[in-house]
This record gives C-alpha cells, sequence and structure tokens, in this order.
C-alpha cells in the first residue's frame, strides 16, 4: 500500500487552542482523511511542545509546576482535536520518554560529526519567539516584527549548529524543487533570505532547566525549536519503531503557518541532512488571517476558540468552514458574520435544502418508498462530470477552499434541476414522473455525500443513510477516489427505505 505522512506543527502551550490551531489542524485531518480514500495507507502527526523558557514562565504565572502545566495544557489541544474529529495517528508531545530518546539520537550524531561545536554567542533575541534575531530581521522600528516588541542583547556560551554548512545545498535543494516550498511567493522569499547568507545557529540554552539536556553536556537544554522538529521523527516511531519509521520517512507535507516556515524549509532540513535523513517532499505554509480586521488577541477579547465554534455551528460545520471561509494560503479575514453568512448559504440553503426537499416529497408522496420507477442518472453523471473535472485536482493542490466550491457548484447544479423540473406540480399530475425526478437527485446528492467525507465525515455519512444508499459510504468513496473519477450509478437502490425529512443545518440568525 502506497504511505502517505502529514504533520501539523507540535503547537506551543502557553496557551490554550484558538481558530488558528484548528485551521491547521483541520486542514491537514482533511487531507488526511482524502488520501486514506485515495487508497493511502496515511500517517497524522500533531502534539504539543513543551519546553522552554516562555512555558516555564506561563507556568509560574498560573503558580504551577512546569510539568503540571503542560500536562493541563496538552490536554486542552488532544481534547480539542477529539471534539473536532481529528484522525490523527499519534500525539506527540516533547516531554514523552521516546520522544526525549529521538532528540538524543539525533543530536549525539549531528555531534559525533561535528554539526554542532560549542561557542560563545552576542546576539539579539526575542522571547516572544523563542529565538534569536539578526538585524535583517527586524522592522524599521527595530522591533521583531511579529511581536512588535524590542529584542533582548543575550549572551551565552553555548552549542551551535553549523547551518553555514548548508548554505548552498538548502539553496540548491529549493531551487531544483527536490524540497518544494508552498506556495510559490513564499518559496521566493525563503530564497531571497538564504541568498543573503546562512549564519550559524545556537541550539542550546544554558541554565534554563526546562528542557532536554544535551546528552553531550547535561549543563545545557536543547534549543525548544530543534527539539520541536524532532518530533516529526518521534510521531512515526524513529526512537522506538524504526520499521514503522523507515515506511513513513521522509514526510510528505509539513503543513504550518507562514510564521514558522523559515524553520521547517531551512533549518529543519539541514538537520536533516546532517543526520543523514531523507528530506521532506512539500513544505506548505498558510496565511495568518485577523478577526474583523484586527490581529486575535486576548487584550482584545476577539479570540475564538474551538468550543465557540463548535457550540455555533456543530462539528462538522465547524471543520467546513474552518478551511474554506478563505482562501488556503494567502493571509485572510474572518468575522462572526462572514462564518454565519457561509453556514447559511453553503450549509442551510444549498446542502441542507437539497436533503430536506428531497426527502419531504419522497415522505409525502411515496411514503419515503420510491418502490418502481425509470432510473435516470443524467444528472448524477453531470454532477460526476463537474466534480471530476475540479474537486481532485483541487484537492491534490491542497486547495481545500477550491475543493468545497466545486462541491458547491454540484450541489448548486442539482437545486437548479430540482427548480426546473418543479417536482412539487407533478406530485398533481404525474406520479410516475415524480418518482423518476426523486430518484434521479437521491443518486446526485449521494455523489456530493460522497467527496464530503473528509470535509463533513458525519454529515456525510448522514445523507448516505438518509437517502438509503446501499453498503459503506468509505468504500463507495475508495473505489473512486483511486482513480479520482466518479462514475454515476444507482446508490440509493429503488425500493430503499428512505429516512424522513430533516433539518441538516438550521439556519443561524445574523
Ligand atoms: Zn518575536
Amino acid at each position: 500500500m502506497n504511505k502517505f505522512y502529514i504533520t501539523t506543527p507540535i503547537y506551543y502551550i502557553n496557551d490554550v487552542p484558538h481558530i488558528g490551531h484548528c485551521y491547521t489542524t483541520i486542514a491537514a485531518d482533511i487531507v488526511c482523511r482524502y488520501k486514506r480514500l485515495c487508497g493511502f495507507e496515511a500517517r497524522f502527526v500533531t502534539g504539543t511542545d513543551e519546553h522552554g523558557a516562555k512555558m516555564e514562565a506561563a507556568a509560574k504565572a498560573h503558580g504551577e509546576s512546569a510539568q503540571e502545566f503542560v500536562d493541563k495544557m496538552s490536554q486542552t489541544f488532544s481534547q480539542a482535536w477529539r471534539i473536532l474529529n481529528i484522525s490523527y495517528t499519534d500525539f506527540v508531545r516533547t516531554t514523552d520518554p521516546r520522544h526525549i530518546a529521538s532528540v538524543n539520537e539525533i543530536v549525539n550524531i549531528l555531534y559525533k560529526k561535528d554539526l554542532i561545536y560549542k561557542s560563545k554567542y552576542e546576539g539579539l533575541y526575542c522571547v516572544g519567539c523563542e529565538k534569536y534575531l539578526s538585524e535583517k530581521d527586524l522592522d524599521e522600528n527595530g522591533n521583531c516584527p511579529y511581536h512588535k516588541t524590542k529584542p533582548v542583547v543575550q549572551s551565552e556560551e553555548n552549542y551551535f549548529f553549523r547551518l553555514s554548512n548548508f548554505t548552498q545545498e538548502i539553496l540548491n535543494k529549493i531551487l531544483n524543487g527536490e524540497i518544494k516550498i508552498e506556495p510559490e511567493e513564499r518559496k521566493n522569499e525563503i530564497v531571497g533570505k538564504i541568498k543573503l547568507g546562512l549564519d550559524d545557529i545556537s541550539v542550546s540554552r544554558a541554565a534554563l532547566e526546562w528542557g532536554i539536556p544535551l546528552p553531550f553536556d547535561k549543563s545545557q537544554t536543547l534549543y525548544v525549536w530543534i527539539d520541536a522538529l524532532i518530533s516529526y521523527l518521534t510521531g512515526i516511531g524513529y526512537s522506538d519503531d524504526k520499521e514503522l519509521f523507515n515506511a513513513f520517512w521522509p514526510c510528505d507535507i509539513h503543513l504550518m503557518a507562514k510564521d514558522i516556515l523559515w524553520f521547517h524549509a531551512v533549518i529543519w532540513p539541514a538537520l536533516l541532512m546532517g543526520a543523514d535523513l531523507k528530506l521532506p517532499k512539500t513544505i506548505y505554509s498558510h496565511g495568518f488571517f485577523t478577526i474583523e480586521q484586527n490581529k486575535m488577541s486576548k487584550s482584545l477579547g476577539n479570540v475564538i476558540s474551538p468550543d465557540d465554534l463548535v457550540n455555533k455551528f456543530g462539528v462538522d460545520a465547524t471543520r467546513y468552514l474552518t478551511v474554506t471561509l478563505i482562501p488556503f494560503g494567502p493571509d485572510g479575514d474572518i468575522s462572526w458574520q462572514g462564518l454565519i453568512s457561509k453556514y447559511n448559504s453553503d450549509l442551510a440553503n444549498n446542502l441542507g435544502n437539497l436533503e430536506a426537499r428531497v426527502l419531504r416529497l419522497a415522505e409525502q408522496n411515496f411514503d419515503s418508498v420510491l418502490a418502481q420507477t425509470e432510473q435516470d442518472l443524467s444528472l448524477a453523471q453531470k454532477t460526476a462530470d463537474l466534480l471530476n473535472a475540479s474537486f481532485f485536482g483541487e484537492m491534490e493542490s491542497l486547495h481545500l477552499h477550491k475543493a468545497a466550491e466545486s462541491l458547491q457548484k454540484a450541489i448548486t447544479l442539482i437545486n437548479q434541476q430540482i427548480e426546473k423540473d418543479a417536482p412539487w406540480n407533478l406530485a398533481k399530475t404525474d406520479k410516475a414522473a415524480l418518482a423518476k425526478c426523486l430518484w434521479s437527485y437521491l443518486q446526485a446528492a449521494d455523489i456530493i455525500a460522497i467527496c464530503l467525507i473528509a470535509f463533513m465525515p458525519e454529515t456525510s455519512q448522514k445523507i448516505w443513510s438518509l437517502n438509503g444508499a446501499n453498503g459503506s459510504i468509505n468504500e463507495a468513496a475508495q473505489k473512486y477516489f483511486k482513480d479520482k473519477k466518479i462514475v454515476a450509478q444507482e446508490f440509493s437502490p429503488a425500493g430503499a427505505q428512505l429516512s424522513k425529512s430533516q433539518i441538516l443545518f438550521p439556519r443561524i440568525k445574523a
């Protein structure tokens, strides 16, 4: 079986999860579920980054020990992912012993190859980023461009990684596509920055207790970023299941927000080359979003949590809306108003209405059983053609919002056919024609359910069973996804018991 491996960042847990974490995680889940339907054996790793100075400070602020604090915070993440039906295969905590074992193994390899060495360093450090910044990283006011705060001058005797050794090799690999960075404009930014030259980076901290001690010098702990990146190896068995590891490494897609692209596109490949490991295939960074044109922040009180979303929209609609409201890749703006209006138009009015009216007509006129009917698959085939032409291609390119758009177009196509047929009039004049229409709508709606699985797993399953469709929806999807081609057929057989009409997505008042 073909293998597929995708990751989200190992989230830094000095605060509870918000819509930004949800965005990346739901997107990764949709891609992973899609790949499984395409016949891949897929692994999906997420987790929590639990070390570092910021974590120690946050624990202190809560009056807790660092361990107590990270145990509690890590759970808020795993809990959110359970609620959002995230199908990860491993959740790595960087305080796990198996992760510490991976870190020790990698760091020892680099040290033995003299890629890690001891030296004195003085530099500008941003505590918010947990990283040293060079002059060229700063904005026009001399501040960290992300935190808008002045970095502090920090001087330490540290261990350094010879990042500079890899400058040309990384540049070449990015330019020849061996390291694929998406989207293109961010790749160009990275290339421009590498061309300015790469300095060796400090990879350890003295006098910081809350971290993984270096195996060859316990007075220093590993820099939290290096620690976190290595979780991508831990999550597929690097330290405890080499067979699994060899089957799934290299990673197919590392998914992340743009602020941490540098670590993934430059430092991570250099560490991997240093450790003689293969490089990830695609590094995909999505944009930041603002909430009603403002940066999301606690002080502004505009932080949107996974609970807020699920309480308002339910699980499946939250999954759908989070990844489709703005294009996947560039920056965008999110508002409650925008979420509600997309919910109403895509889910309540388009998809929900389709299901409700077809089932209602079947219920009112045929007691929810279309016993004998002439079979016309032309609408289902048109639906399939539309999706075959756009849906699969967009999914393959990770254009999730466009894949969802093509689903909406397909739903609209079916609804337009219903308007044209005006089956509510046929109810009075021609029951045989009505049955034929309803049967054809059902087969088309079943195709929608099949393509919707990765986005809305529970809703898809529900539509499939409401429509009395045969067999398992997952098996039906696997059959077509393998070839990226859906062929219309009788999914909901004549004579099947349909469910009574119900409202899948109640309209929400703006
Ligand atoms: Zn910063």
